[in-house]
């Protein structure tokens, strides 16, 4: 293990990409008043240190698939449980796409990082 005794810390609050925060559909797709699908409607998500942005998402939450649903890489937070000194994937470039580019990166789930970081 390499020591990150700074980053190491108990589960944090982050934001959710996908409403913003705002805990509501981004979309609106039952309602404008639907509940935000990724975080049911809290508005964050609890994490655990470190985290790296989602690459297949670029951090947005979002599907860049274009069916306006949450990342299905990251679930729509935006956000991976991830070292951000963990090298980059292998088989993406750190792009978190496939290579047919029509799904994220099976062996990063979609972070563009190495998952097997210690
Ligand atoms: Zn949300
Ligand atoms: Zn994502
Ligand atoms: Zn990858």
């Amino acid at each position: 293990m390499k020591l990150q005794s700074k980053l190491l810390q108990s589960d944090s609050k982050l934001q959710c990409a996908y409403c913003q925060g705002t805990g509501k559909d981004r979309f609106g797709v039952m309602s404008a008043l639907s509940s935000c699908p990724a975080c049911q409607g809290r508005g964050y998500h609890w994490m655990t240190p470190p985290v790296v942005a989602c690459a297949y998402c670029a951090h947005t939450g979002v599907s860049p698939t274009g069916t306006r649903n949450p990342c299905l890489a990251c679930g729509g937070k935006g956000v991976h449980q991830r070292s951000p000194d963990a090298p980059l994937c292998e088989n993406c470039g750190g792009t978190g796409r496939s290579r047919s580019g029509h799904f994220y990166c099976h062996p990063c789930h979609g972070s563009g990082r190495k998952l097997s970081y210690p």
